[in-house]
């Protein structure tokens, strides 16, 4: 083995620097951070090229003297501590001295600062390490860093960047996590030449959480407050008719540093438990206020994960809070119309429900009427027919309808809620029972089936939908009025990025200006489904994880929405043809016997285990 060597600084430094620096994001955090400490009003950040072209971030802060500059360059160089003991009290973002060291070790770094009583600006370039000299030069009161060519020194970091897009969605979301904590403050982003946030400062913390995230957001949003000896929690949380699928929209924040903390997000689940549907994720933004030394912040490089000295007690103030917020609060969701249609325009509710009850008939099969219809361009609210490539084909899709009537009448339904199909001697389908009108029990030749019959519907229309929509057959409702949804600025960044795709999903959407982005149509399979929650969760995932979602998870996930919400519901009364037919499909798909969120759509009793139950064995 070659002989143990002492590195050189210059490496040490650029490890350490991969530690902290991760990617154009990281550095957006570090010095959006130092602005902060620094005690800025106002903070502008601006990026080209998702931010490894180059980073800059203004502030109007306290400044850096000029003899100073090389120092702050310098690692573990820092004015926010001054002794150990500070280090288990820390009330500045950051404290490790460690961020413009590393960003300078691994990029062409400038600092341009002036302190208020400083005579004039000084300016110091630091290029992969390398220091140059202060020269003075001309500055406003604060500091300006640039950072150009992030990693040009490390052909293997640089190397795996990601596009420019899928950076600056992490830079955005650095920006949005800070510029949330810190509602007084002003702050823009601008990326290339567009500008993406102008947040002025606000009183109210909703506010700002409304510039970010939107303004239907917002206001679905409920207040919450817990006081302890300890620790003071509050912030919003948002109602149940506002989720999505992943916990990405739980921001919150430990004395103004935004944190993740795997049992807080827990307890959030655990306070929405029955409120939310499997999968679904709360909205919430939550400061939490405790005594610095309480939290060890100095567990993770990059400060994300704290630790708590009490967590069990700030993860039951938490649940209790919310649990006790939810009992005071009206959570009833109110029947309304869906808020596309709510803006007014071509609304027709009449023309509405005729629509809904068409998918309601062709969810269930009963389609034919549709298969003379004429063709041509579908209108506003115009009559659903079959999209191009398939003119003059009925839907075939999800024929409940038995190929051939039952031979047996039906007797009429109990007064139990039990309807009985009596034994069709040519019909293949056991004979079923709808019990509560939601499941259905079967005999097969193993013992019993109960099938609920919602599951197995669902993952009916899931499979016969997919086949048609991977064919590439999506029918777009045109709206006469587009209607305009407001979204959060990185949304509608988002929407108007991934238009093509969105129109091959059959969601037509069109730009407004600002944040605002028109829907033009939308997939005439959601007639009976909010559009604009579809395209929410659309949005979210497209906005969610390092790659945009290939098309093929996109749709399947639509595919997901219509199948669960065009599927019969427990509690639909089935007549016994629908019986008979759902039975039927049952066998023509590979996979009935889970419903497409892999919740089981039947379950068997042998007759070994009745026969042992009662004792027979
Ligand atoms: P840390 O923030 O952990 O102290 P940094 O490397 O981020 O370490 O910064 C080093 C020092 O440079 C800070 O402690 C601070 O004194 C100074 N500094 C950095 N950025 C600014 C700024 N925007 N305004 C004023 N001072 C700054
Ligand atoms: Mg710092």
């Amino acid at each position: 083995m070659p002989p143990i060597r002492q590195l050189p600084q210059s490496l040490i430094n650029k490890i350490a620097a991969g530690e902290v620096i991760e990617r154009p994001a990281s550095v957006v955090k570090e010095l959006v951070e130092n602005a902060v400490d620094a005690g800025a009003r106002r903070i502008d950040v601006a990026v080209r090229g998702g931010g490894s072209e180059l980073v800059r971030v203004v502030d109007d802060g306290c400044g850096i003297p000029a003899d100073q500059l090389p120092l702050a360059v310098a690692s573990h160089a820092t004015s926010k501590l001054a002794d150990a003991e500070d280090l288990f009290r820390v009330a500045t973002l950051g404290f490790r001295g460690e961020a413009l060291a590393s960003i300078a070790e691994v990029s062409r770094l400038v600092i341009r600062s002036r302190t208020p009583d400083g005579p004039g600006g000084a300016e110091i370039e630091a290029r992969g390490g390398q220091l140059g000299e202060v020269a003075p030069c001309a500055s406003p009161v604060g500091t300006s860093v640039e950072v150009y060519q992030l990693f040009f020194n490390m052909p293997v970091r640089r190397k795996f960047l990601r596009t420019p897009q899928t950076e600056f969605g992490h830079v955005s979301e650095a920006f949005t996590r800070i510029a949330l904590a810190w509602p007084q403050t002003h702050f823009s982003l601008r990326h290339n030449d567009r500008q993406l946030f102008e947040l002025t400062p606000c009183r109210q913390w909703l506010e700002r959480i409304a510039c970010l995230f939107g303004r239907e957001l917002a206001d679905a949003l409920i207040p919450v407050e817990s006081v302890s000896d300890q620790l003071r929690l509050f912030g919003y949380v948002a109602r149940p008719t506002h989720s999505r699928s992943n916990n990405r929209m739980q921001y919150l924040f430990l004395n103004g540093r935004h944190i993740r903390d795997r049992a807080l997000q827990h307890a959030l689940q655990e306070a929405y438990r029955g409120l939310l549907m499997a999968g679904r994720c709360p909205i919430a933004f939550l400061h939490l206020e405790m005594p610095p030394e309480l939290a060890d912040v100095n567990v993770h490089p990059t400060k994300f994960e704290v630790r708590f000295q009490d967590a069990g007690r700030i993860y039951s103030q938490l649940l209790s809070a919310l649990r006790g917020k939810f009992l005071t609060t009206d959570l009833t969701v109110r029947a309304r119309p869906a808020p596309v249609e709510d803006a007014g325009g071509g609304h027709d509710p009449a023309r509405a429900e005729q629509l809904r009850q068409q998918l309601v008939d062709w969810a269930k099969g009963k389609v034919a009427s549709w298969e003379n219809q004429p063709q041509g361009e579908s209108g506003a609210f115009g009559s659903q027919r079959p999209g191009p490539g398939e003119t003059g084909q009925p839907l075939e899709l999800t024929r409940l309808r038995a190929t051939r009537a039952p031979v047996a009448e039906p007797r009429p339904p109990s007064d139990q809620g039990l309807t009985q199909v009596s034994q069709a001697p040519l019909e293949r389908p056991a004979p079923a029972l709808q019990i509560h009108n939601r499941y259905l029990v079967a005999e097969s030749h193993e013992g019993i089936t109960i099938i609920d019959q919602h599951a197995l519907h669902e993952r009916i229309l899931y499979e016969q939908l997919r086949e048609r929509v991977l064919g590439g057959i999506v029918e777009t409702q045109s709206l006469l009025v587009p209607e305009p949804v407001d979204l959060g600025p990185r949304e509608a960044a988002v929407a108007l990025e991934h238009r093509e795709l969105l129109a091959q999903l059959g969601m037509k959407i069109e730009p407004f200006g600002g944040d605002t982005v028109l829907v033009a149509g939308y997939p005439a399979m959601l007639a009976n489904i909010n559009p604009v929650e579809v395209l929410h969760d659309l949005l979210g995932r497209l906005l969610s994880g390092d790659k945009p979602p290939q098309r093929r998870d996109l749709l399947d996930e639509l595919l997901h929405t219509i199948a669960c919400k065009a599927a019969i519901k427990a509690g639909d009364r089935l007549t016994p043809e629908e019986i008979n037919a759902l039975l039927q499909q049952r066998r023509l798909i590979d996979d009935s016997h889970h419903c497409p969120h892999g919740r089981p759509t039947e379950l068997v009793f042998t007759r070994e285990e009745l026969d042992r139950q009662f004792g027979r064995l």
